[in-house]
């Protein structure tokens, strides 16, 4: 069976990619894009240093700063009146998952009638504007996948969007722009990632392709995570993170994410915990539950993290992942549900809707062991527990 990947047409990857921006446009054929950031990011002024680059070369960059954390159809709707006032043949994404993902939705939907909620998996996006994507979290990857995320305001479901269309043409992967991320992002998108890499690895749709990917993103960020916590101006653990986050969408990408992803986006969508961290709050218990349908495939994973050894058995290697998985959210400080402040008789009530938000999604599927309705709200009853 042939393998199909899909990847951004140009991928620079290092400290001051950001910088070749308007290079990238022109070779692109491309010079009225809009920029579509948050108002933060903004005011951080390093958007100013792309404008006065593309100003260097004559082109002007409007901007777009209505991006909210968790984009919605509202927002993307906000997104796409400013794109239609302007002409503009391109976007440039400049963010964390929210702005790229708002950016990729507006490039899909510039060209299509109806509403986002029509578009929703299984139905497929596949062309759009071109999207030059600069991520500034280490992160989501959404730089080099063909999947956007949007919260449905009438609803609160988390949709999943999925085709060509969304794929960025182009990302400017410049580690430098995450060396402002505090402490609890740099965290939770970190172990976003990871999860990216694991659910790519242990995925029914995993490939020889997104494997040797997968297990290397494992390592550096098991290896490199906490130090990329602890020392914030450690380039060189932002540096392996930002990699690390790229390799991580792109093996999700080409191969899946499973049932972490799955039951995640309901939590965020009903409970506003950010998304990194509702993936946080599900690994360990997820991956206990579904380590005996794939032993060896997490076996794997637990050698590539050096949470085991090549001479353990494979249970015994699968004993250490959960172990070490809760080690490591332990040293994150990843707080549960209740810790995070959500009240247990609010997470009680929507528990058989998140399970079947979480089903349609069609993310569990891919997952080794795949659940039923009741087994997902046993485990998120676990989460709670845990
Ligand atoms: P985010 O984009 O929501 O950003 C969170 C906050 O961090 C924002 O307030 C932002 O201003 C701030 N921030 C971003 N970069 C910063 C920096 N360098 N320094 C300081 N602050 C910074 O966070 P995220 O975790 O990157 O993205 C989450 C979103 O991405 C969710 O909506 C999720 O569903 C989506 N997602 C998409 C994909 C995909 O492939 N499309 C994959 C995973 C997640």
């Amino acid at each position: 069976m042939t393998l199909n990947i899909n990847l951004p047409r140009i991928l620079r990857v290092g400290g001051g990619a950001r910088r070749e921006l308007p290079q990238v446009l022109q070779s692109l054929g491309v010079c009225r894009p809009l920029l579509v950031a948050d108002e933060f990011m903004v005011a951080q002024g390093q958007v100013a240093v792309l404008e006065e680059a593309l100003a260097g070369q004559g082109m002007s960059l409007r901007i777009f700063s209505g991006v909210v954390p968790d984009p919605t159809t509202e927002s993307v709707a906000a997104g796409l009146q400013a794109l239609a006032g302007g002409e503009h043949d391109a976007i440039v994404a400049f963010g964390g998952g929210s702005a790229m993902d708002t950016a990729k939705l507006m490039a899909v939907m510039a060209t299509r009638e109806g509403a986002l909620r029509d578009y929703k998996v299984p139905s497929t996006l596949d062309d759009g504007l071109p999207v030059i994507a600069i991520p500034t979290t280490a992160g989501t990857g959404s730089e080099v996948t063909r999947v956007a995320v949007v919260t449905d305001s009438q609803t609160q479901e988390k949709m999943l969007c999925m085709g060509l269309g969304l794929m960025p043409v182009a990302a400017l992967v410049d580690y430098e722009l995450t060396l402002s991320m505090p402490y609890r992002l740099t965290a939770d998108t970190g172990i976003d990632s990871l999860c990216h890499a694991m659910e790519a690895y242990v995925s029914r749709k995993a490939n020889t392709f997104t494997d040797a990917i997968a297990l290397t993103a494992m390592a550096t960020i098991a290896g490199t995570l906490r130090t990329a916590c602890s020392e914030p101006d450690n380039l060189a653990a932002r540096e392996a993170m930002m990699l690390a986050a790229t390799q991580g969408g792109i093996a999700f990408s080409n191969a899946s994410v499973t049932l972490i992803h799955g039951m995640s986006r309901p939590i965020g969508a009903h409970f506003h915990v950010p998304h990194g961290l509702s993936n946080a709050m599900l690994l360990p218990e997820v991956t206990a539950w579904s380590v005996g349908a794939a032993p060896a495939r997490y076996a794997d994973c637990a050698r590539a993290m050096a949470m085991a050894s090549v001479e353990d058995s494979d249970a015994v290697a699968c004993e250490n992942l959960v172990a070490g998985l809760r080690a490591l959210c332990r040293d994150l400080a990843v707080p549960g549900p209740e810790a995070f402040g959500i009240k247990r008789s609010d997470w009680q009530a929507v528990l058989p809707l998140m399970a079947e938000q979480a089903l349609v999604s069609g993310s569990p599927a891919n997952n080794p062991r795949v659940p039923v309705a009741e087994e997902i709200i046993v485990l998120y009853e676990k989460v709670w527990a845990a």
